[in-house]
């Protein structure tokens, strides 16, 4: 039974693209790549996967990045990264910062499923971080968006004075990822344990609407 299984596994793996085995040291470099796929127009992730699809349906998924971005319709992860099913383990709001919720889906994520590496990723040209900047009025519920984006943004003004407007938005973008990726492991204690014995790495990007492109900061 077990041979049975493993003979399956291998089948199902090699008939997928298998892009769900990303390793912790390299996890930059893969994204790095599909991002890469993705500009240069040779994404390969995006047609039927019937491999994966039948992989991690009947396995179970094992996915090793988990991301943390904004619900803006152009930053869908998969698909600028290039990856696929089982790949992604993905929390999103307006502007992409933690909550009790995203913080305990990650907590999952990397007690239960394997994840090794959280990516907070934001974007140019954010309207949740626009709204938080500007600091004008807003309707409804949209204020518990720009509460909880003010204090990953505070100082921006103040140090960045000098600057225009949409200078100013890219300096707040970079610097809520920042304090979301210091947020994400602050707010948890498994997280923090995860990351002090070497079994979960933080990184943080932004990704650029108008050429596709990703940035990692270092
Ligand atoms: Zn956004």
């Amino acid at each position: 039974m077990q041979q049975l299984l493993l003979t399956l596994m291998t089948v199902l793996a090699t008939t997928s693209f298998g892009f769900s085995e990303i390793k912790m040291e390299g996890a930059k470099a893969t994204l790095e790549k599909g991002n890469q796929r993705f500009t240069e127009g040779t994404a390969l992730a995006h047609n039927w996967q019937k491999g994966m699809v039948a992989k991690t349906g009947n396995l179970g998924q094992t996915p090793s990045v988990a991301v943390l971005t904004c619900a803006d319709s152009r930053t869908p992860p998969e698909v600028i990264f290039d990856f696929g099913v089982g790949d992604l383990f993905v929390c999103r709001n307006a502007g992409g910062f933690d909550t009790p919720e995203v913080n305990a889906t990650f907590e999952y994520g990397v007690a239960a499923l394997g994840v090794h590496t959280i990516l907070v990723l934001g974007h140019s040209k954010c309207g949740a971080v626009t709204a938080t900047l500007e600091g004008k009025p807003v309707p409804g519920n949209i204020s518990i968006l720009t509460k909880a984006l003010q204090p990953g943004i505070d100082k921006i003004h103040q140090e960045h004075s000098d600057l225009s407007k949409e200078d100013q938005l890219n300096h707040a973008v970079e610097a809520l990822v920042r304090y979301q990726m210091i947020e994400v492991i602050k707010n948890s204690e498994l997280l923090q344990k995860a990351k002090a014995d070497g079994k979960l790495q933080v990184m943080g990007a932004v990704y650029d609407v108008e050429t596709g492109k990703v940035r990692f900061l270092n």
